[in-house]
């Protein structure tokens, strides 16, 4: 199974950014990535030159959310065809920034089973809350999350376990939990389903979190900014 590195840049970067999937080539070219797969998720106006940047370079570019609708009125809102028309070939559902904007597990699902119908690859994510965690909910949290998240019948989408509580914030899970619940994922999703971790992953802490059993890569928000770590955790893949 190919490890995939995904960055989700949230808010950020400029026109200017279209640049950043050249120097990641410069620091890390495609020929000392095999078996690794390469994602950036920019904001939406940005996707279609940041495809274009992309081309030749082996590097992925997905969109950050999008519609469960193929078209119609919903002013300010952007569908998976429109995002696959732009040249990217993944969609990030169900991100806890989303979710604690009132998106649920049904509004993900429609979302993911709209980007599989476009062609896309969704990474659907999921995690518990601290309360969560601490009141030792974690691994149910979780399997709710994703039998309610995951669209029944498709087969090519990724996870991404996100603790809630690790994202942005600099703490990371223990190994041992983050094997405790991708092997509880590995059980629901089966053999052939990538489940990334993500919660502030770095260039220090990589290593450790890519060498355990049943993680298959990361998403990564602060530390994709900039393409010396991004590269830095693709190399320690
Ligand atoms: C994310 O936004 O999905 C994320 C994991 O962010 P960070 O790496 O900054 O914690």
């Amino acid at each position: 199974m190919r490890t995939l590195i995904a960055g989700n840049w949230k808010m950020h970067g400029s026109k200017d950014w279209s640049r950043k999937p050249a120097e990641f080539d410069e620091t890390l070219p495609s020929r000392q990535r095999t078996g690794i797969d390469v994602l950036i998720c920019p904001p939406f106006p940005y996707l279609a030159a940041m495809a274009k940047a992309c081309e030749g370079l082996d590097i992925a570019v997905g969109s950050q959310d999008c519609h469960a609708n193929s078209s119609g009125a919903h002013t300010g809102e952007t569908s998976a065809e429109m995002v696959a028309d732009c040249g990217a070939t993944y969609a990030i559902v169900g991100h806890s920034e989303r979710r604690a904007a009132g998106e649920s597990d049904s509004d993900a699902c429609q979302k993911a089973e709209a980007a599989l119908r476009a062609g896309l690859i969704p990474i659907i994510c999921v995690g518990e809350t601290l309360e969560q965690r601490e009141a030792g909910e974690a691994l149910s949290v979780v399997e709710g999350q994703i039998k309610e998240s995951v669209p029944y019948g498709y087969d090519d989408y990724v996870i991404a376990y996100e603790p809630v509580w690790a994202i942005g914030t600099g703490k990371v899970a223990e190994i041992s939990d983050i094997k405790e619940m991708h092997d509880h994922i590995r059980g629901i999703v089966g053999a052939n389903t990538r489940i990334l971790y993500g919660g502030s992953v770095k260039p220090g802490n990589a290593k450790d979190i890519l060498a355990t059993e049943n993680v298959n890569g990361a998403l990564i928000g602060g530390a994709s900014l900039e393409m010396a770590d991004l590269a830095a955790i693709a190399r320690s893949a």
